[in-house]
């Protein structure tokens, strides 16, 4: 989605009160930052956004990579965009390539289930934590997932390459 539009889309929400976060460790909390009404500083870091010569842009509140991450982590479609780019619907784990392929988090996000807001891992929500898989490797892994719940070793070093 291109920034200028996907940015006046959420131009409501800013200035907006702070939310409690309701604990879903699959949309983790926003940061302060995204809540100050507050031109040319970053709306996901807080650090100021700068132009070209070195001035503040008081016209942007968002960097244009805070805004990729973000949109990596609470849009699913935009998440979808980014990973297809990436891996143009190859499985990662055998290879093929299909049209109904899955994205999935390498570590499991339920592994960020009941953990405290300051102790949150980022790195879950990254990109490099999402791999794309056919329906039946995905399928496999969540199974292989369920079965091993409650084992000390994490699952995905299964999966990792
Ligand atoms: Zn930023
Ligand atoms: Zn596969």
């Amino acid at each position: 989605m291109p920034l200028s539009r996907w940015s006046s889309r959420h131009k409501k929400t800013f200035g907006k009160k702070k939310e409690k976060w309701d604990g879903n460790f699959r949309l983790p909390p926003k940061p302060d930052s995204y809540y100050t009404e507050t031109k040319g500083s970053c709306r996901w870091c807080g650090d100021v956004i700068l132009k070209e010569d070195g001035t503040i842009n008081m016209r942007k509140s968002w960097h244009e990579d805070c805004a990729t991450e973000y949109l990596l982590i609470y849009h699913s479609g935009e998440q979808r965009a980014q990973l297809w780019n990436r891996d143009k619907g190859k499985c990662n784990h055998c290879g093929c390539e299909n049209r109904t392929w899955h994205a999935d988090h390498i570590k499991p996000l339920v592994e960020q289930k009941h953990v405290k807001e300051e102790d949150l891992d980022w790195s879950y929500y990254s990109l490099d934590n999402l791999q794309t898989l056919c329906k039946s490797c995905h399928r496999k892994k969540t199974n292989s997932e369920v079965k091993l719940k409650g084992k000390k070793k994490p699952v995905y070093k299964k999966w990792s390459k």
